[in-house]
């Protein structure tokens, strides 16, 4: 069988299905598995270039055998958080600490944040084990206990209104609201128009934890890739699919460099949008009105020089958060204060950057691509980027760079044939987005499957995991009962 695309989703199906018994082969146009979940470096520094915040690894650990060596720890600090008002929060990991500590500086009632993060757990129990584990578009799904569960608690799970309506309704502080509206663009959402579902997004982080993984985030596509080979998974790197073939409805294998492979079956780790294209469908028409999710403006800098009040993960916040998304997804275009989030892997794995520096992986949220002028974008974003860290950190950044690189939505898209250059698929920005999303399954053609982040569950890589899971899981089945 072919599984086109080697990113998380396309990786955890070979796997179980290579697992399973299957004769697994993997076209992938790099010639490196990991998708979005890439690397680059240069002039002595090393940088995650996709993700960088890995949280649920138990799903990543639990596609690994014993001889795969995968180490990660547990973070003590979740952000530090610099608000436009000056004010300066490092978040901590454990909630009862949060809530004490968060109660102080934004002058809350620690019952709120309490209740907050109790009803984001709630949250997570409810829907995880129903809209994120198992298939949506399968009957089975809602006739289990669980099942039953989820469809009877769909009126408390807040489909109805926005998280920004939930979250300024449980608070006062506009500096507190921000940070949990925040949550939104981890999976490339607007707050205002996102369901407060997403609230289930803190229990992930906070109730669940935040690791950093040993060797960097490329260390997960590193593992699952040996992972895959040692079960006997053929990778065909620098393998560009041109197109994936059926006849009468039914799967017969795809085209990649110009040579056709025939294969009763293909699951497809590619943006759905790609995949219609190069089965030459046209687009379902649920897919064709979704909203992508965003995009981003990445710098990868090597800095010269030592932060110590920045950690991990840091947040500068715009003064205008609102009009942030609305520039985003209504208008196409950057905002004049960005909230700006900067990695620092070096702080965990000090061999990223020389001694005496830091490797700053400088992200702002972006607009999907239809075509504006990135350069012109890419220059604006970096003066206002390094007007606002230099006088928030208070010193001249640009001077301390001796090495740089950028990510745009135009060369997401190229690199990973994500359509818009989006991060996350779709968005979230319609209350009944998750219901809109491509099965895992194709109702239309026989033994097509699909999984990543452009489908359900979605994007981020705990959920395109748990998308390679049910995609190989409704394939075992299947083919278990035909044996
Ligand atoms: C900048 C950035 C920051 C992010 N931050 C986070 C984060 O902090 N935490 C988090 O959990 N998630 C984050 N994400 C999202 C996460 O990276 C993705 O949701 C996830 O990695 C997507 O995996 P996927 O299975 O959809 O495959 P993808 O990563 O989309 O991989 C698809 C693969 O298909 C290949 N392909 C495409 N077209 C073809 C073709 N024609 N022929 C052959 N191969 C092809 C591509 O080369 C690629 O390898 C981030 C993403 C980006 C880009």
């Amino acid at each position: 069988m072919c599984i086109a695309g080697a990113g998380i989703g396309g990786l955890t199906a070979a796997i179980r299905l290579a697992r399973e018994g299957f004769e697994v082969h993997v076209f992938e146009q790099k010639d490196v598995a990991g998708g979005k979940l890439a690397e680059i470096s240069g002039s002595g520094f090393r940088f995650d270039a996709g993700p960088s915040l890995f949280t649920m690894p138990h799903y990543i650990k639990n596609l690994l055998s014993e001889d795969i060596s995968f180490q990660f720890k547990k973070l003590n600090t979740l952000c530090h958080y610099f608000f436009a008002d000056g004010t300066f929060f490092p978040c901590p990991a454990e909630p009862e600490i949060f809530t004490v500590q968060a109660a102080k500086i934004f002058n809350e009632d620690k019952n709120a944040i309490n209740n907050h993060l109790k009803y984001s757990k709630y949250l997570y129990e409810i829907t995880a084990p129903v809209f994120l584990e198992k298939s949506l578009h399968k009957r089975s799904t809602y006739t289990t206990a669980t099942g039953l569960r989820g469809i009877v608690n769909l009126p408390f799970i807040g489909i109805h209104r926005s998280m920004h309506k939930a979250n300024s309704k449980r608070f006062k502080n506009p500096n507190l609201i921000q940070l949990f509206n925040r949550y939104a663009t981890y999976n490339g959402s607007n707050p205002w128009k996102a369901p407060s579902t997403l609230n289930v997004i803190p229990h992930l982080e906070m109730g669940m934890g935040a690791y950093f993984p040993k060797g960097g985030m490329i260390s997960i596509a590193r593992a699952l890739q040996k992972q895959a080979e040692l079960l006997g998974v053929k990778f065909h790197f620098k393998h560009s699919i041109s197109s994936i073939t059926q006849k009468h409805n039914q799967i017969t294998g795809l085209v990649a460099n110009g040579i056709t492979h025939e294969s009763d079956m293909v699951v497809s780790n590619l943006d759905v949008r790609l995949t219609y294209q190069l089965l030459n469908q046209s687009l379902p028409a649920k897919i064709k009105k979704s909203e992508p999710s965003s995009s981003a403006l990445i710098f990868y800098w090597g800095i010269k020089g030592t932060f110590p009040s920045l950690d991990l993960h840091n947040i500068f916040f715009s003064s205008d958060y609102k009009e942030e998304f609305e520039s985003i997804f209504d208008r196409g275009t950057l905002c004049k204060d960005p909230t700006v989030y900067i990695n620092i892997s070096s702080k965990e794995e000090p061999t990223d950057a020389p001694e005496g520096c830091e490797n700053w992986f400088v992200m702002i949220n972006a607009p999907a691509n239809k075509g504006q002028n990135w350069e012109a974008y890419r220059q604006k974003a970096k003066e206002l980027i390094l007007r606002k860290i230099s006088k928030m950190l208070q010193c001249e950044i640009g001077p301390l760079i001796v090495f740089e690189e950028f990510l745009d939505p135009v060369r997401i898209e190229k690199q990973t044939g994500s359509t818009f250059g989006s991060l996350y698929g779709s968005s979230s920005n319609n209350l009944m987005s998750a219901f809109f999303r491509q099965a895992n399954f194709s109702a239309a053609t026989r033994e097509l499957y699909f999984c990543g982040g452009s489908v359900h569950p979605g994007g981020g890589i705990p959920l395109c995991v748990l998308g390679g899971n049910i995609a190989s899981d409704i394939i075992i089945q299947k083919h278990h009962a035909k044996r």
